[in-house]
């Protein structure tokens, strides 16, 4: 059999990320990976076409001499900025024809689905199946093998982005001289990340990354709605930068050295020294001083998620919150959240070798989306290896 690789492509705010990975079982192996850290990214957008393709270039090359995998096509992820998500419904009739429904009628109908998108200077980056029904009868979650004489329905969630975001994305990736295979918006890549019983109950996926927190809330087995908030790690570094007196540099490695999100659990043994700007000398400071700067800024951005979530007209979240991204990292932040809210908290961090950070969480879950739809559309997506 011929080797399939599966390969994601993460643009972030901070770092680019590469995952080349193959399926395993009802898994995904990790062969190699790539991350490059960039300034060429802002608010998960390209800022600098120049400097985001040398960032993306130099992290397929990285990633491609760590698994040995020439890296030729890429599944890229979208960031939920600019995004829309609403329900459509489509048909295909069969005028009492009897048909095996296959993968290539899914296509079509999902396809009908995207050609709906009237919405000018928008592009339909997403068309997730939420339930199909065949002959008006049966309501199934995947139809092929089925026998229908009348029709193939879907209802279908749908994922919008701007257009001329989206072409700019695509444009530097290909100037990188790899093809973008397809895309995978954040809104729908988090769900593989919920059990089925957190995504049954309602479940809310908030990735606190540099520039970006995105939030998804995700119910009775689907996506329901998705939203970000320009607000995140770089927030917690210029606010320990101005509190401390120090560098933005210096403020990055303070945090990410001892950082603490929790004032309540902070240590006020732990003592460190930071070099002042503008001033001869270092001061110091313990870790519980450090908290009380994090923790209000994470509280901040707590409290504009429950804000989003209201205007979404969520009421519920029994499924409870998932925290990923690389400001998860922090200690205490899992507390912090608890202590804000009733239902559970878990923070999430990737499980396979060589990717267990959380900053890995939208990687993996763009290469779980292609996998989720190969298997659903029946096909091999790149099989030339
Ligand atoms: P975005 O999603 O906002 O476009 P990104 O995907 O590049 O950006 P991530 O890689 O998820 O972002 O996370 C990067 C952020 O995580 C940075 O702001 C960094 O400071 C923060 N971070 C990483 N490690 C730690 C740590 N140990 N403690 C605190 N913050 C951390
Ligand atoms: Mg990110």
């Amino acid at each position: 059999m011929e080797e399939h690789y599966y390969i994601s492509l993460d643009i972030g705010s901070s770092s680019v990320k590469v995952i080349v990975g193959e399926k395993f079982h009802n898994g995904i192996n990790v062969i190699g990976t790539g991350q490059t850290y960039t300034n060429g990214i802002r608010n998960g957008c390209i800022d600098d076409f120049d400097i985001a393709k040398q960032a993306i270039k130099d992290t397929i090359k990285k990633a491609a001499i760590a698994s040995g995998v020439d890296i030729k096509e890429v599944f890229l992820k979208m960031p939920i900025v600019n995004t829309e998500i609403y329900d459509e419904k489509f048909e295909i009739p069969f005028e009492g024809t009897e048909t095996e429904i296959n993968g290539s009628h899914i296509e079509s109908v999902l396809d009908g689905i995207r050609d709906l998108n009237d919405v000018p200077e928008t592009e339909v980056i997403g068309v997730f199946p939420m339930k199909f029904i065949v002959d008006d009868l049966h309501e199934v979650s995947d139809p092929k093998e089925m026998v229908a004489t009348q029709s193939l329905k879907v209802e279908a969630g749908v994922i919008a982005t701007s257009k001329s975001l989206l072409i700019n994305i695509i444009k530097c990736v290909e100037s990188c001289g790899v093809d973008v295979l397809e895309v995978f918006s954040d809104a729908y890549n988090y769900q593989s990340i919920l059990s089925p019983t957190e995504v049954e109950l309602g479940a809310c996926v908030i990735d606190i990354g540099e520039d970006l927190t995105q939030v998804g809330f995700y119910e009775r087995g689907n996506l329901v709605d998705a939203d970000t908030i320009e607000m995140a790690g770089r927030s917690i570094t210029t606010d320990i930068a101005k509190s401390l007196n120090t560098t933005y540099d210096n403020a990055e490695k303070i945090k990410q050295q001892y950082g603490h999100a929790f004032y309540d659990s902070a240590s006020d043994q732990d003592v460190f020294s930071v070099e002042q700007v503008n001033e001869d000398g270092h001061a110091q400071f313990t870790q519980k001083e450090l908290s009380e700067i994090i923790e209000s800024r994470v509280e901040e951005i707590f409290f504009e998620i429950f804000d989003l979530l209201q205007d979404m007209g969520i009421t519920n979240v029994n499924g409870g919150f998932i925290v990923t991204g690389g400001t998860s990292n922090l200690l205490g932040i899992k507390e912090l959240l608890q202590d804000m809210v009733n239902e559970k908290v878990r923070v999430h961090t990737p499980s396979q070798m060589g990717i267990r950070k959380p900053e890995f969480t939208s990687s993996i879950s763009t290469i779980s989306s292609g996998i989720n739809f190969d298997e659903l559309l029946d096909y091999v997506t790149m099989n030339n290896y």
